[in-house]
């Protein structure tokens, strides 16, 4: 025996004991945990119902969070104690039958044990030659066929729609310069790039202004029609001004519904509009491109298939739990030239670990978590038929919530639904716009507090409203029917009506 080997310290047997590790030492306790947590977890969501949606925090919970780094161990089933009792009781409420806030989907169970697998397994979607890496890219297509793009489209999954249209965008930007901005920047454009979006777009389109360099005032929101659906012959006006003024038109977006009151813009019409003009055609579909897939609504998107880029949201319509974005890019080429690195570091094998895809070469993320096995196994539990009617479901829902808004003399419809997204508000007569603005902020705030339902707020065409986005797959007709009596209740309570 090779006599230095021995007194190598890995070779000891007590030094070998020392060895630190976070795997428990004893395996069986911590299945029992887990199995306790499992449980737990099956009755949080089967009894999500009787829950109130959102309640405040007391000051022993907020205290918790305020405590100072932890030095030593606490035991795991203390720690699960903790997370029980003091972050489980505590949702933001989006998982809740009657949550309806802002924009987002309401989780699944199938999605949480995925997480859980995905996270065990803990593979990096960077790239390479593995299963995870598999399931990414057919997650990717599978979204891609849900909207129509062809097999020679690629795509990206990333944390959410703002990460997704960003991506987009980028591309668009890349693609569009004439010149080549990864090397150069955009110091070398002699005319600035202009992109074009309605009034309504979402905000995370100015903050990918912003970060690409172009700047806010790049992005130039054009007027709405009634319906808040962008003005196409405006826009044509709008690229025909900014040539006249030495600007390069580059980028036109597309929204397939709004955050505001879920319009979705003529996408047929703009997709020819991009055509004639030799713009790149983007839609934010992070609401409403998943609408392809139901069999009432998917009309209302045609056009969508002949975009160059689609940012959407699984962890809206597809219900995913937090957090999953995807955009797709028709152009393979295009996309890829737009992110693609191979530092030293990073070089591909022709066997082994390496011999995959390098997935990073497609965004911005170098690692990237394993987000496709929740949509994965969900979309094979149900197949995507299901999620299309539950999808025109919430629809139906949105059009039920405005017939029972429309019926009560003391509320009052702002818009008709286009989808799944009712704005509406509590106003009794004799009351001015500043005193309905504050009625309403205060129902919505009692509603909450009372745990009852959560919705937002918006203002539409200068007027305030409350702004009930049903994208839930636990709503039920009963749900909206208590909601609006209890807004009514709350309003007349408060305003004396
Ligand atoms: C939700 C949403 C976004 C942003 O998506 P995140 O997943 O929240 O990052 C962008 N555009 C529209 C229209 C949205 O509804």
């Amino acid at each position: 025996m090779d006599s230095r080997a021995s007194e190598l310290p890995c070779r000891d047997d007590a030094a070998h004991d020392r060895t630190e590790t976070l795997d428990p030492r004893d395996w069986a306790s911590v299945a029992a945990l887990a199995y306790r947590i499992v449980d737990d977890c099956v009755g949080y969501l089967e009894h999500v119902r009787d829950r109130p949606v959102w309640q405040p925090m007391p000051e022993h919970v907020e205290a918790l969070f305020r405590t100072p780094l932890p030095h030593g161990p606490t035991a795991i089933e203390e720690v699960y104690g903790l997370v029980r009792d003091n972050v489980l009781p505590y949702p933001m409420g989006n998982v809740h039958p009657r949550f309806w806030s802002w924009y987002m989907g309401a989780g699944n169970f199938t999605g949480a044990l995925a997480d859980f697998l995905a996270a065990v397994q803990g593979s990096n979607l960077g790239g390479g030659s593995h299963a995870a890496a598999l399931v990414d890219q057919q997650v990717v297509g599978w979204l891609r066929d849900m909207v129509g793009f062809p097999a020679s489209a690629s795509g990206t999954l990333v944390s959410g729609g703002s990460m997704a249209n960003l991506v987009g965008l980028t591309v668009a930007r890349n693609s569009m310069a004439g010149a080549d901005l990864r090397e150069d920047g955009l110091a070398v454009l002699d005319r600035p790039l202009r992109f074009y979006a309605s009034d309504q777009v979402h905000s995370c389109h100015r903050k990918a202004v912003e970060t690409l360099g172009l700047g806010n005032k790049a992005l130039r929101r054009i007027r709405t029609d009634a319906a808040y659906r962008l003005d196409v012959s405006a826009v044509r006006d709008a690229v025909a001004e900014d040539r006249e003024r030495g600007f390069k038109p580059a980028c036109l977006i597309g929204t397939a519904g709004t955050v505001n009151s879920g319009a979705v813009d003529d996408l047929a019409a703009l997709a020819d509009l991009a055509e004639e003009q030799g713009l790149w055609f983007h839609v934010d579909g992070c609401i409403g491109a998943l609408l392809a897939i139901a069999p009432q609504n998917a009309w209302r998107v045609r056009g969508i298939e002949r975009a160059d880029s689609v940012a959407l949201d699984p962890h809206k319509w597809l219900h995913a739990p937090f957090e999953i974005g995807c955009a797709l890019v028709k152009d393979r080429a295009k996309h890829r030239q737009s992110f693609a690195v191979s530092p030293e570091y990073l070089q591909g094998t022709s066997r082994g670990i390496a011999s995959g895809e390098w997935l990073h070469e497609f965004g911005l993320q170098t690692s990237r978590g394993f987000g496709a096995l929740k949509v994965w196994m969900a979309l094979k539990e149900h197949g995507v038929a299901k999620f299309g009617r539950l999808i025109d479901q919430n629809v139906a829902q949105a059009t039920i919530l405005a017939h029972l808004v429309r019926a009560h003399p003391l509320l009052e419809l702002l818009a008709e639904p286009e989808i799944n997204i009712v704005c509406f508000r509590f106003a009794g007569a004799g009351h001015n716009e500043d005193d309905i603005k504050r009625i309403n902020i205060e129902i919505m705030l009692r509603l909450q507090e009372a745990g009852l339902a959560a919705v937002s707020d918006t203002t539409l065409g200068g007027r305030h409203c409350l702004r009930a986005a049903i994208c839930n797959h636990r709503t039920r007709v009963e749900d909206l029917e208590q909601f609006v009596g209890d807004v009514v209740r709350i309003g007349r309570e408060f305003s004396g009506a």
